[in-house]
Protein backbone atom coordinates (compact mmCIF):
# COMPACT_ATOMS: atom_id res chain seq x y z
CA UNK A 1 0.00 0.00 0.00
CA UNK A 2 1.16 3.62 -0.57
CA UNK A 3 2.05 5.74 2.57
CA UNK A 4 -0.22 8.77 3.04
CA UNK A 5 1.76 12.23 4.25
CA UNK A 6 1.81 12.42 7.98
CA UNK A 7 0.87 15.65 9.72
CA UNK A 8 4.27 16.54 10.14
CA UNK A 9 5.13 16.71 6.42
CA UNK A 10 2.31 19.12 5.62
CA UNK A 11 3.06 21.79 7.43
CA UNK A 12 2.02 25.53 5.63
CA UNK A 13 4.79 28.10 5.11
CA UNK A 14 4.74 30.86 7.24
CA UNK A 15 3.09 33.94 5.80
CA UNK A 16 5.26 36.96 4.48
CA UNK A 17 4.90 40.73 5.75
CA UNK A 18 2.29 42.59 3.41
CA UNK A 19 3.75 46.66 2.48
CA UNK A 20 0.91 48.66 3.98
CA UNK A 21 -0.18 50.46 0.74
CA UNK A 22 -0.99 46.63 -0.48
CA UNK A 23 -3.59 45.53 2.11
CA UNK A 24 -6.91 45.72 1.90
CA UNK A 25 -6.86 46.26 -1.91
CA UNK A 26 -4.92 49.35 -1.98
CA UNK A 27 -3.88 49.38 -5.36
CA UNK A 28 -7.18 48.56 -6.42
CA UNK A 29 -8.82 51.17 -4.47
CA UNK A 30 -6.47 53.62 -5.03
CA UNK A 31 -6.29 53.66 -9.16
CA UNK A 32 -10.22 53.25 -8.32
CA UNK A 33 -10.52 51.87 -12.43
CA UNK A 34 -14.66 51.81 -13.49
CA UNK A 35 -15.40 48.10 -14.46
CA UNK A 36 -16.80 47.51 -17.63
CA UNK A 37 -19.11 44.63 -18.42
CA UNK A 38 -16.76 40.89 -17.57
CA UNK A 39 -13.67 40.84 -16.36
CA UNK A 40 -11.18 38.23 -17.25
CA UNK A 41 -7.78 37.60 -14.29
CA UNK A 42 -5.42 39.41 -16.36
CA UNK A 43 -2.75 39.56 -13.60
CA UNK A 44 -2.43 42.68 -12.23
CA UNK A 45 -3.11 45.08 -15.28
CA UNK A 46 -5.34 47.74 -13.76
CA UNK A 47 -7.97 45.50 -11.90
CA UNK A 48 -10.95 47.80 -11.95
CA UNK A 49 -12.92 48.50 -8.19
CA UNK A 50 -15.64 45.67 -8.55
CA UNK A 51 -17.54 44.76 -5.40
CA UNK A 52 -20.49 42.27 -4.58
CA UNK A 53 -23.72 42.68 -4.94
CA UNK A 54 -22.93 44.21 -8.21
CA UNK A 55 -20.37 41.76 -9.08
CA UNK A 56 -19.57 38.12 -8.23
CA UNK A 57 -17.19 35.82 -9.47
CA UNK A 58 -17.81 32.53 -11.47
CA UNK A 59 -15.50 29.06 -12.58
CA UNK A 60 -14.32 29.06 -15.98
CA UNK A 61 -16.40 26.77 -16.37
CA UNK A 62 -19.11 28.31 -15.34
CA UNK A 63 -18.40 31.48 -17.25
CA UNK A 64 -17.98 28.42 -20.57
CA UNK A 65 -21.40 27.06 -19.74
CA UNK A 66 -22.95 30.44 -19.88
CA UNK A 67 -21.24 31.92 -23.33
CA UNK A 68 -19.69 34.78 -21.47
CA UNK A 69 -16.26 32.75 -22.20
CA UNK A 70 -15.65 31.02 -24.97
CA UNK A 71 -13.02 28.06 -25.09
CA UNK A 72 -13.41 24.46 -24.77
CA UNK A 73 -13.02 21.79 -21.14
CA UNK A 74 -11.42 18.04 -21.51
CA UNK A 75 -14.17 15.83 -22.20
CA UNK A 76 -16.83 18.12 -20.58
CA UNK A 77 -19.95 19.79 -22.70
CA UNK A 78 -20.93 22.09 -19.72
CA UNK A 79 -20.66 22.31 -15.41
CA UNK A 80 -24.23 21.54 -13.83
CA UNK A 81 -23.24 23.96 -10.58
CA UNK A 82 -23.13 27.80 -11.22
CA UNK A 83 -21.38 28.96 -8.45
CA UNK A 84 -21.02 32.48 -7.75
CA UNK A 85 -18.43 34.17 -5.28
CA UNK A 86 -18.64 37.31 -3.72
CA UNK A 87 -15.69 39.90 -4.45
CA UNK A 88 -14.22 42.48 -3.05
CA UNK A 89 -11.08 44.51 -3.75
CA UNK A 90 -10.34 43.72 0.15
CA UNK A 91 -10.64 40.65 -0.71
CA UNK A 92 -11.01 37.22 1.48
CA UNK A 93 -9.50 38.54 4.84
CA UNK A 94 -8.73 34.95 6.25
CA UNK A 95 -5.52 33.16 5.55
CA UNK A 96 -6.14 29.50 4.55
CA UNK A 97 -2.96 27.89 3.76
CA UNK A 98 -4.71 25.65 1.25
CA UNK A 99 -6.13 28.33 -0.78
CA UNK A 100 -4.91 30.97 -3.73
CA UNK A 101 -7.46 33.81 -2.34
CA UNK A 102 -5.87 33.65 0.55
CA UNK A 103 -5.22 37.32 1.99
CA UNK A 104 -1.36 36.84 2.57
CA UNK A 105 -1.39 37.09 -1.51
CA UNK A 106 -2.22 41.00 -1.30
CA UNK A 107 1.30 41.61 -2.13
CA UNK A 108 1.73 39.40 -5.06
CA UNK A 109 -1.52 39.95 -6.82
CA UNK A 110 -4.98 41.93 -6.90
CA UNK A 111 -7.68 39.72 -5.74
CA UNK A 112 -9.78 39.41 -8.81
CA UNK A 113 -6.83 38.76 -10.38
CA UNK A 114 -5.99 35.34 -7.68
CA UNK A 115 -6.25 31.55 -8.91
CA UNK A 116 -8.61 29.82 -6.86
CA UNK A 117 -9.22 25.90 -6.82
CA UNK A 118 -6.72 25.31 -10.33
CA UNK A 119 -8.57 27.92 -12.65
CA UNK A 120 -8.88 31.54 -12.71
CA UNK A 121 -12.75 33.08 -11.52
CA UNK A 122 -13.74 35.93 -14.35
CA UNK A 123 -15.45 38.75 -12.35
CA UNK A 124 -18.97 39.41 -13.94
CA UNK A 125 -21.74 41.57 -13.15
CA UNK A 126 -25.07 40.07 -11.06
CA UNK A 127 -27.07 41.05 -13.15
CA UNK A 128 -25.72 39.77 -16.71
CA UNK A 129 -25.95 36.39 -14.80
CA UNK A 130 -28.90 36.64 -13.94
CA UNK A 131 -30.28 38.11 -17.16
CA UNK A 132 -29.09 34.89 -18.79
CA UNK A 133 -29.89 32.64 -16.72
CA UNK A 134 -33.63 33.67 -16.70
CA UNK A 135 -33.91 34.16 -20.25
CA UNK A 136 -32.85 30.11 -20.96
CA UNK A 137 -35.49 29.20 -18.17
CA UNK A 138 -36.32 25.73 -18.66
CA UNK A 139 -33.27 25.19 -20.82
CA UNK A 140 -31.01 26.47 -18.35
CA UNK A 141 -28.01 23.86 -18.33
CA UNK A 142 -27.79 24.58 -14.70
CA UNK A 143 -29.23 22.23 -12.09
CA UNK A 144 -27.87 24.50 -8.93
CA UNK A 145 -26.46 27.64 -8.37
CA UNK A 146 -24.57 28.13 -5.13
CA UNK A 147 -23.67 31.29 -3.14
CA UNK A 148 -20.00 30.75 -2.21
CA UNK A 149 -18.97 33.47 0.66
CA UNK A 150 -15.73 34.86 1.70
CA UNK A 151 -14.63 36.09 4.94
CA UNK A 152 -15.76 40.10 4.41
CA UNK A 153 -17.68 42.61 6.38
CA UNK A 154 -20.11 42.18 3.52
CA UNK A 155 -19.98 39.13 3.16
CA UNK A 156 -23.49 38.24 4.86
CA UNK A 157 -25.48 40.96 3.54
CA UNK A 158 -24.56 40.51 -0.05
CA UNK A 159 -25.27 36.90 0.53
CA UNK A 160 -29.04 38.00 1.02
CA UNK A 161 -29.19 40.53 -1.90
CA UNK A 162 -27.51 37.84 -4.34
CA UNK A 163 -30.25 35.45 -3.17
CA UNK A 164 -32.86 37.56 -2.88
CA UNK A 165 -32.14 39.12 -6.76
CA UNK A 166 -31.55 35.26 -7.66
CA UNK A 167 -35.02 34.38 -7.03
CA UNK A 168 -36.80 37.87 -7.74
CA UNK A 169 -36.00 36.07 -11.35
CA UNK A 170 -35.38 32.68 -10.98
CA UNK A 171 -38.03 29.92 -9.62
CA UNK A 172 -35.66 28.14 -6.84
CA UNK A 173 -37.70 25.04 -7.96
CA UNK A 174 -36.22 24.87 -10.79
CA UNK A 175 -32.91 26.02 -10.20
CA UNK A 176 -32.59 24.98 -6.28
CA UNK A 177 -29.58 27.36 -4.50
CA UNK A 178 -27.03 26.31 -1.92
CA UNK A 179 -24.92 28.27 0.25
CA UNK A 180 -21.12 28.00 0.86
CA UNK A 181 -21.00 29.31 3.82
CA UNK A 182 -18.66 31.20 6.09
CA UNK A 183 -19.22 30.53 9.76
CA UNK A 184 -16.83 33.25 10.82
CA UNK A 185 -19.01 36.33 10.25
CA UNK A 186 -22.31 34.61 10.54
CA UNK A 187 -24.97 33.69 13.56
CA UNK A 188 -28.11 31.40 13.80
CA UNK A 189 -30.03 34.22 12.31
CA UNK A 190 -28.04 34.75 9.35
CA UNK A 191 -28.38 30.92 8.85
CA UNK A 192 -32.54 31.60 9.24
CA UNK A 193 -32.84 33.99 7.00
CA UNK A 194 -31.32 32.11 4.37
CA UNK A 195 -33.42 29.47 4.62
CA UNK A 196 -36.80 31.73 4.71
CA UNK A 197 -35.55 33.53 1.45
CA UNK A 198 -35.47 29.94 -0.66
CA UNK A 199 -32.16 28.94 0.07
CA UNK A 200 -32.49 24.76 -0.04
CA UNK A 201 -28.78 23.51 1.19
CA UNK A 202 -26.42 24.95 3.53
CA UNK A 203 -22.35 23.61 3.74
CA UNK A 204 -20.24 24.53 5.89
CA UNK A 205 -16.57 24.73 4.49
CA UNK A 206 -15.09 22.55 7.25
CA UNK A 207 -11.86 21.54 5.14
CA UNK A 208 -9.76 20.03 7.53
CA UNK A 209 -10.57 16.82 8.80
CA UNK A 210 -9.35 17.40 12.66
CA UNK A 211 -9.22 20.58 14.92
CA UNK A 212 -5.18 20.21 15.10
CA UNK A 213 -5.09 20.50 11.18
CA UNK A 214 -7.97 23.29 11.25
CA UNK A 215 -5.92 24.86 13.57
CA UNK A 216 -2.49 24.74 11.43
CA UNK A 217 -4.19 25.91 8.22
CA UNK A 218 -6.87 28.26 8.88
CA UNK A 219 -6.62 29.46 12.10
CA UNK A 220 -3.94 30.66 14.69
CA UNK A 221 -1.30 28.81 12.77
CA UNK A 222 -1.61 30.87 9.86
CA UNK A 223 -3.10 34.23 11.41
CA UNK A 224 -6.44 33.27 9.89
CA UNK A 225 -9.51 33.92 12.17
CA UNK A 226 -11.74 31.01 11.97
CA UNK A 227 -12.19 28.54 14.34
CA UNK A 228 -13.61 24.97 14.42
CA UNK A 229 -15.91 25.52 17.23
CA UNK A 230 -17.21 27.96 15.17
CA UNK A 231 -17.61 26.05 12.46
CA UNK A 232 -19.44 23.44 14.21
CA UNK A 233 -21.39 25.62 15.86
CA UNK A 234 -22.96 27.10 12.58
CA UNK A 235 -22.66 23.74 11.02
CA UNK A 236 -25.44 22.07 14.00
CA UNK A 237 -27.58 25.73 13.35
CA UNK A 238 -27.76 24.40 9.90
CA UNK A 239 -28.94 20.69 10.45
CA UNK A 240 -31.96 22.25 12.80
CA UNK A 241 -32.45 25.37 10.13
CA UNK A 242 -32.29 23.38 7.08
CA UNK A 243 -33.50 20.04 8.43
CA UNK A 244 -31.81 16.14 7.19
CA UNK A 245 -30.21 16.24 3.75
CA UNK A 246 -30.27 19.67 3.39
CA UNK A 247 -26.93 20.59 5.26
CA UNK A 248 -23.23 19.74 4.79
CA UNK A 249 -19.58 19.84 4.90
CA UNK A 250 -16.44 20.21 2.72
CA UNK A 251 -14.05 18.23 3.40
CA UNK A 252 -9.97 18.24 2.12
CA UNK A 253 -8.41 14.99 1.91
CA UNK A 254 -4.85 14.43 2.10
CA UNK A 255 -3.85 17.55 4.33
CA UNK A 256 -1.77 15.25 7.05
CA UNK A 257 -5.05 13.32 8.45
CA UNK A 258 -5.59 9.40 8.46
CA UNK A 259 -8.08 8.01 5.81
CA UNK A 260 -9.58 6.79 9.39
CA UNK A 261 -9.69 10.59 10.70
CA UNK A 262 -11.69 11.59 7.80
CA UNK A 263 -14.02 8.72 7.39
CA UNK A 264 -15.27 9.37 11.28
CA UNK A 265 -15.84 12.54 10.38
CA UNK A 266 -17.89 11.17 7.10
CA UNK A 267 -19.75 9.21 9.69
CA UNK A 268 -20.69 11.87 11.94
CA UNK A 269 -21.89 14.00 9.40
CA UNK A 270 -24.21 10.84 8.25
CA UNK A 271 -25.18 10.49 11.70
CA UNK A 272 -25.99 13.99 11.97
CA UNK A 273 -28.04 13.30 8.97
CA UNK A 274 -26.01 15.56 6.92
CA UNK A 275 -23.62 15.01 3.86
CA UNK A 276 -19.88 15.30 3.61
CA UNK A 277 -18.36 16.98 -0.30
CA UNK A 278 -14.96 15.81 -0.60
CA UNK A 279 -12.45 17.50 -2.21
CA UNK A 280 -8.58 16.53 -3.22
CA UNK A 281 -6.19 18.48 -1.75
CA UNK A 282 -3.81 20.08 -4.62
CA UNK A 283 -0.60 22.46 -3.90
CA UNK A 284 -2.89 25.84 -5.07
CA UNK A 285 0.20 28.08 -6.98
CA UNK A 286 0.66 30.81 -4.74
CA UNK A 287 -0.55 29.38 -1.76
CA UNK A 288 1.43 28.59 1.66
CA UNK A 289 1.13 24.80 0.78
CA UNK A 290 2.11 24.89 -2.72
CA UNK A 291 5.40 23.39 -1.73
CA UNK A 292 3.79 19.96 -0.65
CA UNK A 293 2.59 16.69 -2.68
CA UNK A 294 -0.58 16.10 -4.06
CA UNK A 295 -2.89 13.52 -2.10
CA UNK A 296 -1.61 10.44 -2.89
CA UNK A 297 -4.19 8.60 -5.44
CA UNK A 298 -4.52 5.28 -3.67
CA UNK A 299 -5.12 7.39 -0.57
CA UNK A 300 -7.80 9.56 -2.47
CA UNK A 301 -9.80 6.52 -3.99
CA UNK A 302 -10.03 4.67 -1.22
CA UNK A 303 -11.52 7.77 0.86
CA UNK A 304 -13.83 8.21 -1.90
CA UNK A 305 -14.75 4.40 -2.01
CA UNK A 306 -15.71 4.46 1.67
CA UNK A 307 -17.39 7.66 2.03
CA UNK A 308 -19.52 6.47 -1.21
CA UNK A 309 -20.44 3.63 0.79
CA UNK A 310 -20.94 5.41 4.47
CA UNK A 311 -23.18 8.20 2.81
CA UNK A 312 -25.64 6.19 0.10
CA UNK A 313 -25.00 2.41 0.98
CA UNK A 314 -25.37 2.43 4.34
CA UNK A 315 -22.24 0.84 5.41
CA UNK A 316 -20.52 1.85 8.90
CA UNK A 317 -17.14 3.19 9.41
CA UNK A 318 -17.24 0.59 12.39
CA UNK A 319 -17.66 -2.42 9.98
CA UNK A 320 -14.39 -1.32 7.69
CA UNK A 321 -10.88 -2.18 8.68
CA UNK A 322 -7.97 0.16 9.08
CA UNK A 323 -3.49 -0.66 9.15
CA UNK A 324 -1.86 0.42 11.91
CA UNK A 325 -1.41 3.50 10.19
CA UNK A 326 -4.99 4.30 9.46
CA UNK A 327 -5.76 3.05 5.93
CA UNK A 328 -8.72 1.63 4.49
CA UNK A 329 -7.69 -1.97 4.70
CA UNK A 330 -11.74 -3.81 4.35
CA UNK A 331 -14.81 -1.86 2.99
CA UNK A 332 -16.87 -4.18 5.21
CA UNK A 333 -19.17 -5.30 2.38
CA UNK A 334 -18.51 -8.31 0.33
CA UNK A 335 -16.05 -8.48 -2.71
CA UNK A 336 -19.12 -8.50 -5.08
CA UNK A 337 -21.02 -5.29 -3.90
CA UNK A 338 -17.77 -3.61 -3.48
CA UNK A 339 -17.08 -4.35 -7.25
CA UNK A 340 -20.69 -3.59 -8.15
CA UNK A 341 -20.01 0.21 -6.68
CA UNK A 342 -16.56 0.20 -8.24
CA UNK A 343 -17.86 -0.84 -11.57
CA UNK A 344 -20.65 2.11 -11.24
CA UNK A 345 -18.13 5.04 -11.35
CA UNK A 346 -20.27 7.08 -9.09
CA UNK A 347 -18.04 7.02 -5.85
CA UNK A 348 -15.09 8.79 -8.32
CA UNK A 349 -17.40 11.51 -9.64
CA UNK A 350 -17.24 14.87 -7.95
CA UNK A 351 -19.07 15.04 -4.91
CA UNK A 352 -21.32 17.70 -3.63
CA UNK A 353 -24.74 19.09 -3.72
CA UNK A 354 -27.39 17.00 -6.00
CA UNK A 355 -28.39 17.70 -9.31
CA UNK A 356 -31.32 16.22 -11.17
CA UNK A 357 -29.51 12.83 -12.45
CA UNK A 358 -30.02 11.22 -9.06
CA UNK A 359 -29.43 11.92 -5.28
CA UNK A 360 -25.90 10.49 -5.70
CA UNK A 361 -24.70 12.43 -8.76
CA UNK A 362 -23.53 16.27 -7.53
CA UNK A 363 -24.70 19.40 -9.44
CA UNK A 364 -21.49 20.93 -8.85
CA UNK A 365 -19.46 18.75 -11.11
CA UNK A 366 -16.13 21.33 -10.37
CA UNK A 367 -14.12 20.30 -13.84
CA UNK A 368 -10.43 20.02 -12.99
CA UNK A 369 -10.93 21.90 -9.62
CA UNK A 370 -8.80 19.81 -7.35
CA UNK A 371 -6.57 18.04 -10.18
CA UNK A 372 -5.08 18.15 -13.47
CA UNK A 373 -6.96 16.38 -16.45
CA UNK A 374 -4.06 14.46 -16.91
CA UNK A 375 -4.52 12.73 -13.74
CA UNK A 376 -8.46 13.24 -12.56
CA UNK A 377 -9.01 13.14 -8.59
CA UNK A 378 -12.53 13.96 -8.68
CA UNK A 379 -14.52 12.62 -12.08
CA UNK A 380 -16.41 15.60 -13.16
CA UNK A 381 -18.40 12.98 -15.56
CA UNK A 382 -18.90 9.66 -15.44
CA UNK A 383 -15.80 7.47 -15.92
CA UNK A 384 -15.42 5.24 -18.89
CA UNK A 385 -14.14 2.12 -19.04
CA UNK A 386 -10.12 3.01 -19.19
CA UNK A 387 -11.07 5.66 -16.29
CA UNK A 388 -12.02 2.42 -14.11
CA UNK A 389 -8.73 0.41 -14.83
CA UNK A 390 -7.09 3.31 -13.89
CA UNK A 391 -9.23 3.52 -10.82
CA UNK A 392 -8.93 0.06 -9.79
CA UNK A 393 -5.14 0.10 -10.02
CA UNK A 394 -5.51 3.10 -7.51
CA UNK A 395 -7.26 1.58 -5.70
CA UNK A 396 -4.34 -1.52 -5.32
CA UNK A 397 -1.89 1.02 -5.06
S1 LIG B 1 -12.15 31.56 3.91
FE1 LIG B 1 -12.41 30.43 1.98
S2 LIG B 1 -11.87 31.91 0.36
FE2 LIG B 1 -11.07 32.75 2.31
S3 LIG B 1 -8.93 32.03 2.41
FE3 LIG B 1 -10.20 30.53 3.52
S4 LIG B 1 -10.72 28.94 1.98
FE4 LIG B 1 -9.99 30.79 0.85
Amino acid sequence: MSCFEPANSMSPREPGVIPIELRNGGRVRANDVAPQGVYRPSYNILTPNMRSPEYVQMSTAAALTLGIMTGRMYRCECTRCLNLLLTYPEGCRANCAYCGLARHREAERDYADRNFIRVDWPAVPLDTTIDIVARQGGNSPFHRMCISMITHPRSDEDTVTVLRKWTARIDPRSIPVSILSNPTTMSRDDVKRLRELGADIFTVALDAATPEIFDRTRGKGVQSPHSWRKYWEILMDAREIFGPQKFGAHVIVGMGETEHDVLALVQRLVDLGGHSHLFCFFPEKGSLMDHLPATDRGQWRRVQLARYLIDYEGVRVEQMKFDGEGRVAGFGVSDQVLEGIVASGTAFRTSGCPGKFAEDVSACDRPYGDSPPSNIASFPFQPNRRDLQKIRRQLKS
